[in-house]
């Protein structure tokens, strides 16, 4: 099965008690292109970037067999975001978000994507997450992801998009902002009444969360000696998340929590270091052997 992702594709400057990078390469659908990329080889990303985006970035992307003939470079600067965070390393806070070429970018999702099943909506402007979800008629799975910015400042469009979903994967701190709900368990069973058929939490150091009306799955997080910066964790996690399904076009409950562990085991491995770095040296055999740990783990 092949994924059809939009989403932002970025420079971040980032800043963490473990050092700092500028200009690093990062975006939500960079994040999750690449995770999902271990999985099946049928990535088709829809995204922007300008004229400054380094060639090395396109050719990391095209290294990983990720499409990328739905990404348009314009005349302009690509998105940028800047974070930093604190010791506890939970949350980040946002210095800059500096939208760039995605102001005035308009997707056109290319022919050659228009009949994939599996669609995910990566974090950027809801209304452009709309706009791909419309162009895709006969998707069989559509997953989104979204941040606190949207849900303050685009929440109209933002549930509009929900009603239509069948999976909202988001983070507790979002998922209380976006329900007014203190204790998670109780925000996603709201955020069902919303419109998807499922909701995955995602709860840092406590790991994740799948709920739908006749279901509640918990996987703790694996547990890391060595944390350098969390950014990009959220798009890792849905990218070994929806990859899996995707490499098994198997979307049964079963598989669903097994997607949910390797999900965690794939942000695991992205948060040991700076922005896509512990990915480029990831093989298969890492992933395979933290997902039976994470079986040891959860045995009893
Ligand atoms: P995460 O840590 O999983 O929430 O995602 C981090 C990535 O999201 C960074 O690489 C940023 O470039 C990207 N990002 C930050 N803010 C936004 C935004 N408002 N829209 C789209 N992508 C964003």
């Amino acid at each position: 099965m092949s994924i059809v992702v939009v989403g932002s594709v970025a420079l971040d400057s980032v800043e963490t008690p473990f050092g700092k990078v500028e200009n690093a390469l990062g975006g939500s659908a960079t994040y999750f292109s690449v995770s999902a990329s271990f999985f099946t080889k049928n990535i088709k990303l829809v995204a922007v970037v300008g004229e400054d985006f380094p060639l090395e970035h396109i050719e990391f992307l095209n290294s990983k067999g990720i499409n990328l003939e739905g990404l348009q470079r314009v005349k302009g600067k690509t998105f940028y975001w800047s974070g930093r965070y604190g010791a506890s390393l939970s949350g980040a806070e946002t210095l800059t978000t500096e939208l760039n070429v995605f102001e005035t970018f308009s997707p056109k999702v290319p022919e050659s994507y228009k009949d994939t099943k599996y669609v995910f909506l990566a974090n950027i402007n809801p209304e452009l997450q709309i706009e791909v979800m419309r162009q895709i008629k006969n998707a069989e799975l559509v997953v989104c992801d979204t941040m606190n910015l949207w849900i303050a400042q685009r929440r109209d469009s933002l549930m509009e998009m929900i009603k239509h979903i069948d999976v909202l994967i988001i983070n507790d701190s979002e998922a209380r902002q976006l329900t007014d709900e203190q204790k998670v368990d109780k925000a996603a069973w709201k955020i069902l009444d919303y419109g998807p058929k499922r909701v995955i939490v995602k709860k840092g150091e406590h790991g994740a969360i799948s709920v739908t009306r006749s279901s509640y799955f918990a996987s703790p997080a694996y547990p890391l000696k060595s944390m350098i910066d969390p950014t990009g964790a959220g798009d890792t996690f849905a990218g070994g998340f929806m990859g899996y399904l995707a490499s098994t076009g198997d979307t049964s409950e079963q598989n669903i929590r097994k997607a949910v562990v390797y999900g965690t085991v794939m942000a695991s491995f992205n948060v040991e270091d700076f922005s896509l770095n512990r990915q480029r040296t990831l093989i298969k055999e890492d992933i395979e052997s933290r997902f039976n740990e994470m079986r040891m783990i959860t045995g009893f």
